[in-house]
């Protein structure tokens, strides 16, 4: 498997088209920022980086988190005791919310395709107007609201046109489950990594452990004795 670069993802149609249209072109730049980061950054940072106004930043979050698309932390700000957001994003979520628009889209037209009469109607283009015979005779086959001739149509033919609809849902459903599984891998390799480094601090800390020796995390500096640990870190802060 390939990683998912942030241009792979972004060049998606459905991927682009949700951020753009639901949250504006904004939303692209605080993406790739976030996407390229992939930890928490600072609503701050998101600012500088991106000249986008911290309070836009904030909203455009809000509106990512109300389909868990980015994570949040929050840390009191200590001079002022306001409290700074960190945002991460979850790149798996924004597929599959994508995903759920699509197929929410597709369970509708799969619904009019069932419920549909199978007979014939007169139709207005223009207005968006459906008559059954009998009464597109009352009004003479003219639409009722601009008067123009109607024409008849089949449901059959729409039909036809609602399933190639349908198929290309389904083609970019797939192609974006792909991607979701790319993504679901590399965060999976990423956690692999983080338990291997885990593991690999654990062995140390044990092999001092048998020398009789304690490893301090706060100073990053093996002591003798345990009740060092923790204390008088100014000592050997140089
Ligand atoms: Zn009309
Ligand atoms: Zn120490």
């Amino acid at each position: 498997m390939r990683p998912v670069t942030y241009l792979a993802l972004i060049r998606k149609k459905p991927i682009k088209e949700f951020l753009v249209e639901k949250l504006g072109e904004e939303a692209l730049i605080l993406i790739e920022i976030l996407y390229k980061a992939n930890k928490f950054v600072s609503e701050f940072t998101l600012a500088e980086r991106s000249g986008i106004y911290v309070n836009t930043v904030r909203s455009l979050m809000y509106k990512l988190y109300e389909h868990k698309i980015v994570n949040y932390n929050r840390q009191r700000e200590k001079t002022r005791g306001w409290y700074i957001y960190s945002w991460k994003l979850n790149p798996e979520k924004l597929v599959s919310h994508v995903i759920k628009l699509i197929s929410d889209k597709k369970k509708e037209l799969e619904h009019s395709l069932r419920t549909q009469s199978k007979d014939e109607y007169f139709y207005c283009k223009k207005c968006d107007v459906k008559l059954q015979f009998a009464e597109a005779m009352e009004y003479n086959f003219s639409c009722p609201q601009c008067f123009e001739q109607m024409t008849v149509t089949s449901p059959v033919k729409e039909n036809k046109e609602i399933k190639q609809q349908i198929n290309k849902m389904d083609k970019k459903i797939t192609r974006l489950e792909k991607v979701k599984k790319r993504l679901e891998w590399m965060e999976e390799k990423r956690r692999e990594k983080e338990r291997k480094r885990r593991a690999k601090e654990e062995a140390e800390r044990k092999a001092l452990a048998k020398k009789g020796m304690y490893y301090c995390t706060k100073c990053d500096h093996a002591h003798k004795k345990k009740s060092k640990i923790g204390k008088k870190h100014k000592k050997h802060a140089k």
